[in-house]
């Protein structure tokens, strides 16, 4: 599975994630673009925290056995980089992303819902 970003759906939008997919080819599933419409975005794995300052745990929130060090492997400490949709799936990136102000629950399901109001 590899992750892409269709700039067609992406469009202007400054959301996270906007226009993105995991798909095994570059076809937009919206619009059917492809080629010169469709970036591949390289996999950014989560590197938690390790409660040493300016020190991770060295191996990926979705899989420990994802260390730092292999060959092509992308990590970072910063949650807003990162692009693994599994990392973003795990709770340490979901809290750290929220402790840094980034939204961790899809524009789609983010809205205010209204107490039923008594009548
Ligand atoms: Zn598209
Ligand atoms: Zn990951």
């Amino acid at each position: 599975m590899k992750l892409f970003r269709c700039l067609n759906c992406a469009g202007e939008s400054r959301e996270r994630g906007a226009g993105e997919f995991a798909a095994e080819s570059g076809v937009c599933r919206k619009c059917k673009l492809s080629g010169e419409h469709v970036v591949e975005l390289e996999c950014i794995h989560y590197d938690p925290p390790s409660g040493v300052p300016g020190r991770g745990m060295r191996h990926a929130a979705c899989d420990d056995k994802i260390k730092i060090g292999q060959y092509g492997l992308m990590m970072t400490g910063e949650p807003s980089a990162v692009t693994c949709r599994a990392c973003m799936k795990s709770p340490v990136w979901k809290l750290n992303a929220a402790l840094c102000g980034l939204p961790t629950t899809p524009a789609t399901l983010d809205h205010v819902t209204e107490p039923p109001t008594r009548r």
